[in-house]
This record gives structure tokens, C-alpha cells and sequence, in this order.
């Protein structure tokens, strides 16, 4: 009989948390704290008046929905539930209502305490903090027992039968609140992943639009370069000094639209078959000015051949941007390994450099747009890298630890494999 009812609670409990999810799908539950407060309070009065009424005790589930209040909407929320359970249960008096109404009021002082913090914290972790302060009541409620069978006087010989059913009676709630603290999160989730889409799309509008203006841009750009090229041909005795500065500034200009314009569209004009280990070799032959600047080493390893099919200038830029951190991420002394093997269909690049690594927090966020760390950087290298390998069915990865070093694994997909020797 216990059960069953505590069963039913269980289903009031979770009402709260479905209606609301249902109505307002969008909002957190403490930018409605009145709201929220409101269904959880509907919830524990219900909970108080379909009680099961044994031994002198109320069992059932009201501490969940003061819980859940507190926890997910806030002191308001759950200051509201609160004083329903303190009015519903002194509406019912006895001759334990003073311990009763003591035990509400230190059962709500756990959660009351976790109330301005709970929302920081991981939502997994949100969900076993709820249950774990599920059990803050139960412990309460065997005290206020134990203290009023002392006060009172009564040798209860069913105390220790009271105590088992308080405590299975606990596991339940713990489950109830656990069931719904998740439905709760699953619930912030959903809104949050709306926002998150509806943002993409507005992100993506922009992109084109910017997009469509730096396409424009270069136009004009390109013109004007042109004729500051003719001008500093023809300024033989020196008199504009600052023609290399401007063509230099001019390069820059146009390096940062057209890798933005290759974020936005990588465009694969044409496909064809090669060789990455060519590809790789030229590269390096490339970069290797920049690396003997910087007194770095660049390594090539690994006599692995690989025949692809894709864009051959749009990989070459992938790859440069990729080698090219590693270089400027190394001080002088290091090295930086560019090396190629074969996994089954898979071509693999590894780019591995002892230069100073990245913290988690940083590799979390590379390949952002704009992410740099670098005065000069524009943070826009790794993303063109890492959309133009996804758009070849590649994958890009990249493993570090700050002092050591960075690994940065490019798998693309082999057309052909040839095996020659390592
Ligand atoms: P930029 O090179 O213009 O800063 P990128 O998108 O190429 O932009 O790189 C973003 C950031 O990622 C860099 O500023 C740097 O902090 C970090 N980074 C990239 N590659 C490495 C690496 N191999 N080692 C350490 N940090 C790196
Ligand atoms: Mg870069």
C-alpha cells in the first residue's frame, strides 16, 4: 500500500516538470521562478493531502518538489513550496506538529544553501547533486523521530519497522527527484540546442553576406595592387618609401579575405589524383624559409606513399596552415616532424612539433573562428584547415600538452594505395 502510493507521488512529482517542459518549452526554469514555484507548490499540497497516514506519520514525497524548486528555479521557487508545506501541514496539526514543522524547515536548509550555486555546476553532475540532497530529508526525518520518541517517551516498539520504511521510502524519493532532476535537464538541453540553432542560422546568413562583401573587396583590392606594383617599378630613385609597406599590408589584406572566403565555401575547383607525399615534400620545401628563420627544424619522415583525389591547391593549403603553426608555436632549437603512413583506406599526416603546446581550455577552442593567441594571428588558419579536410571526408586532430608539444593527425581518404617501403 505504501509503495503504491509513494508510486502515485512519484507521477506528481514529475507533473511540475512535464507542464512546464510542455508550455514553455524555451525558458529556463528560473526565469520563471513564480511559475515554477507554483506548480511545485501545487505539487507538494497535492502531495500532503493524498498522504498516506500511518503510524502517526504522513509518508509521501513532499520534500521532492521543495527540492526541485530550490535547486532549479531558485529561492523563490522554493521559499513559495516551502511555506505551502509549512501552512498545508499545520492545517493538519497533531500532537507532533511542532517536530513536524521543525523537520520541514532543516529539511529545506540543504537545498536552501545549494540554491545560488546548483545552476554552475555540469548538468550530470546537477543530477546526482539532487538526488544525493534527496537524502538530506530522510536523514532529518530520522532524527525528528528519534528525538520525538525520546521526548514523548513512548517506547515505540515498531521504531526500528518506522526507521526500515523511512528509509526504503527514501530510495524512492531519491529515484523520483533523480527522474526528474534529468527530465528537468533534458528540458534546459532542448532549449538551449533551439537557441544554439537558431543562432547558427543567423551566424550563416552573415557568413554569406560577409562572404559576398569580401569577394567584392578583392576585386578592387587586387587593381589597386596591381598599380602600386607598376608605381614602385617605376619609382626607381626611392621616392615613395612606403610602396613595400603598403603592398605588404595589401597582402595581408588579401591572405585574411581569401582564407575567410575559403572558411566560408571551400571551393574544390578541381579534382585530381596525386601524390600526398609529393604534396607533403613540396610543402615542407615551402615552409622550410620560415622554419630556418624561426631556427627551427623541419622534418620530413616516413617513405609512405598515398594517392588521393581531391583539390591538390586547397590540401596544399590546409597543410601549410597547419605546418606553419606548428613552426611558429616552436621557439629556436626545436623540431617539427611531418610524417606520413598508411591505415587501412586511410592516408595519414602527422605534424608533430615540441613547441609549447596548448592547455585543454585552448584545445578546446581550436579551430573556433578568429581564435588566436597571436598578435599578428588572424584565427583563421586551423578553421580553413579543419573545414577544408572535412569537406574532403578527412578527419583532423589534434592532441597537446602544454611545454611539450602539439600532434596534430590529418586522415584523408586514399584512392589508390601503393605501399612502397618505410
Ligand atoms: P593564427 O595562426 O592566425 O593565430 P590559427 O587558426 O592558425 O590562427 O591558430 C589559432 C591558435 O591556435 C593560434 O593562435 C595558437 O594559439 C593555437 N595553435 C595552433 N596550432 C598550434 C600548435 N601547433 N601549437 C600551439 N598552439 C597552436
Ligand atoms: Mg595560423
Amino acid at each position: 500500500m505504501l509503495t503504491e502510493k509513494l508510486l502515485l507521488h512519484v507521477l506528481m512529482v514529475l507533473a511540475p516538470v512535464l507542464s512546464y517542459g510542455f508550455f514553455f518549452e524555451r525558458k529556463y526554469f528560473s526565469s520563471f521562478p513564480y511559475l515554477w514555484g507554483a506548480l511545485q507548490s501545487i505539487c507538494a499540497a497535492f502531495c500532503i493531502i493524498f498522504a498516506y497516514h500511518d503510524g502517526g506519520l504522513f509518508w509521501d514525497l513532499r520534500y521532492a518538489p521543495l527540492i526541485l524548486a530550490f535547486l532549479y528555479g531558485g529561492k523563490i521557487s522554493g521559499g513559495m513550496v516551502l511555506g505551502t508545506i509549512l501552512v498545508c501541514r499545520a492545517a493538519y496539526g497533531g500532537e507532533a506538529l511542532v517536530f513536524a514543522l521543525l523537520g520541514i524547515v532543516l529539511a529545506a536548509l540543504i537545498p536552501f544553501l545549494l540554491s545560488g550555486i546548483f545552476m554552475d555546476y555540469h548538468p550530470y553532475k546537477r543530477v546526482k547533486m539532487a538526488m544525493i540532497t534527496g537524502i538530506w530529508p530522510i536523514v532529518v526525518q530520522i532524527f525528528i523521530l528519534l528525538s520525538f520518541t525520546a521526548y514523548s517517551s513512548e517506547i515505540n516498539s515498531s521504531l526500528m519497522d518506522t526507521i526500515f520504511r523511512l528509509l526504503t521510502f527514501g530510495i524512492i524519493q531519491v529515484l523520483g527527484i533523480g527522474t526528474a532532476a534529468r527530465l528537468n535537464e533534458l528540458i534546459i538541453e532542448r532549449s538551449l540546442m533551439k537557441k544554439e540553432i537558431q543562432k547558427a542560422e543567423k551566424l550563416n546568413t552573415m557568413g554569406e553576406l560577409a562572404a559576398s562583401i569580401a569577394h567584392e573587396v578583392r576585386n578592387p583590392l587586387t587593381v589597386v595592387k596591381g598599380f602600386l606594383q607598376l608605381m614602385q617599378k617605376d619609382d626607381k630613385d626611392q621616392r615613395h618609401p612606403y610602396i613595400p609597406l603598403v603592398l605588404s599590408e595589401l597582402g595581408r589584406a588579401e591572405v585574411i579575405i581569401n582564407d575567410y572566403l575559403n572558411f566560408a565555401k571551400p571551393e574544390f575547383k578541381q579534382l585530381e589524383h596525386f601524390s600526398l607525399a609529393q604534396i607533403l615534400s613540396d610543402v615542407c620545401v615551402l615552409l622550410n624559409a620560415l622554419a630556418v628563420k624561426q631556427g627551427v627544424e623541419l622534418k620530413r619522415e616516413g617513405a609512405a606513399e598515398a594517392l588521393l583525389l581531391t583539390d591538390r591547391n586547397q590540401l596544399r593549403q590546409a597543410l601549410v596552415n597547419v605546418i606553419k603553426n606548428a613552426i611558429e608555436a616552436t621557439p629556436s632549437g626545436g623540431t617539427v616532424t611531418v610524417s606520413l603512413s598508411l591505415s587501412g583506406d586511410q592516408a595519414v599526416v602527422s605534424i608533430a612539433d615540441t613547441g609549447k603546446g596548448m592547455t585543454p581550455e585552448q584545445l578546446s577552442r581550436i579551430g573556433t573562428l578568429f581564435y588566436t593567441t597571436k598578435d599578428k594571428g588572424t584565427g583563421l588558419g586551423t578553421t580553413v584547415s579543419v573545414k577544408i579536410i572535412e569537406s574532403m571526408q578527412g578527419k583532423i586532430s589534434f592532441k597537446s600538452e602544454p611545454g611539450k608539444g602539439t600532434e596534430v593527425t590529418l586522415k584523408l581518404p586514399l584512392h589508390k594505395k601503393m605501399n612502397i617501403s618505410y
